[in-house]
């Protein structure tokens, strides 16, 4: 893998050497990439990937980076983000978009042309992309109830469009997930609405986050898809766990179903915490859960099981159980 041969070849990509993905993942979490590169168009996308298979790169894909956990070590080989491919374009009732744009945004514009259905969207944080790819939804609401088409790249470099009823779409699933395709570019088809209504709809889904969600923290969203039957969130504070610090990292006194990034946490304390909640939550409840965040990249050698992370976690582990303790005064 040779970085200046990579940059000799795309002279007019944006490509950063050693890039600490910290500064992009929203737990703030995470190793740096080999090379971060940052196209702007669908057929930049498809010279990288055909040139950086014939170099037997390996490649990963980021769009806002809200759903993942990237490793303490980083990832190898080229990291292709698409944040800078993010062109909207709105005809009548539909709206093509490049898949790097971000949700948010195109829940705003949508609103902002008259367009009601992506609503329930004004407040995930995720790229078009990687919505397509998580079937990202909220309050009843999921885009593979609006989108009609997406055009996608195959790992070999072959680009070609999928209707919506060859997306596979289930819950926070999409045929992305197995054929681990790139989706490029999305047509939404939306309906005339009322742009009053469609203000008070947001403006009802955002006071419901901003009041339920930790969004003062930096974190991943909900760590965990939700059993059948049960509420995950519930399940953590039935447990005890609720606000139990790991490293730097917290399950959310706010949210259950969220781990915060208080104070400077690693991937590491992340990824540990995950495994303890799981572990305590099946012993509990018998209930097996599931991660809805990607976890990707390589461990640091550092991190694994070194004396002084070992230290950190035994302490803050001792210390959250330190804090619930009540206090004896005069009144218990
Ligand atoms: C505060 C907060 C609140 C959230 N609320 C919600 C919510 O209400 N509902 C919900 O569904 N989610 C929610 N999320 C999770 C997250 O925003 C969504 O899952 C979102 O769709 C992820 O998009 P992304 O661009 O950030 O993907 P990333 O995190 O960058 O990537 C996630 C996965 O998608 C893949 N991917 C990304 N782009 C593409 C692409 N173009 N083609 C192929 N694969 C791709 C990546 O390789 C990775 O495997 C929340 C997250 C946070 C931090």
């Amino acid at each position: 893998m040779n970085i200046n041969k990579l940059k000799m070849n795309f002279p007019k990509t944006t490509i950063k050497e050693n890039e600490p993905l910290s500064r992009y993942t929203y737990t703030k979490t995470g190793g740096p990439a080999d090379a971060l590169i940052f196209p702007k168009t669908k057929e930049e996308v498809q010279e990288l990937i055909k040139w950086l298979n014939k170099e037997e790169w390996p490649v990963t894909i980021l769009g806002n980076a809200s759903n993942l956990i990237v490793k303490d070590g980083g990832i190898r080989g080229a990291t292709i983000i698409l944040t800078d491919m993010n062109q909207i374009v709105i005809n009548e009732n539909t709206i093509k978009v490049l898949t790097g744009a971000a949700l948010i945004e195109v829940s705003r514009r949508a609103y902002q042309a008259g367009l009601t259905g992506l609503e329930f969207a004004c407040g995930i944080p995720g790229s078009i992309g990687g919505a397509v790819y998580m079937n990202a939804g909220a309050y009843g609401g999921e885009v593979k109830e609006v989108i009609k088409a997406v055009t996608v790249l195959t790992r070999d470099g072959q680009m070609f469009e999928r209707v919506n009823k060859d997306m596979d779409f289930s819950y926070r699933h999409s045929k992305l997930q197995e054929t681990d395709e790139i989706a490029l570019e999305v047509v939404f088809e939306l309906k005339k609405g009322d742009e009053d209504e469609i203000k008070e709809k947001m403006d009802e889904l955002t006071y419901l986050r901003t009041s339920k969600q930790p969004l003062e923290y930096p974190s991943c969203g909900s760590v965990f898809k939700r059993p059948t039957g049960y509420f995950t969130g519930k399940l953590i504070q039935d447990a005890g766990l609720q606000g139990l610090k790991w490293g730097g990292a917290q399950i959310s006194t706010k949210h259950a179903g969220f781990i915060v990034n208080i104070d400077h946490a690693t991937a590491t304390d992340y990824i540990e915490l995950i495994e303890h909640i799981k572990e305590v939550v099946l012993e509990k409840d018998g209930v097996q859960l599931e991660t809805e965040v990607k976890i990707i990249g390589e461990d640091h050698p550092a991190e694994v099981g070194s004396k002084e992370n070992l230290m950190k976690k035994a302490t803050s582990t001792f210390q959250a159980q330190l804090e619930k303790i009540v206090p004896l005064t005069e009144e218990n």
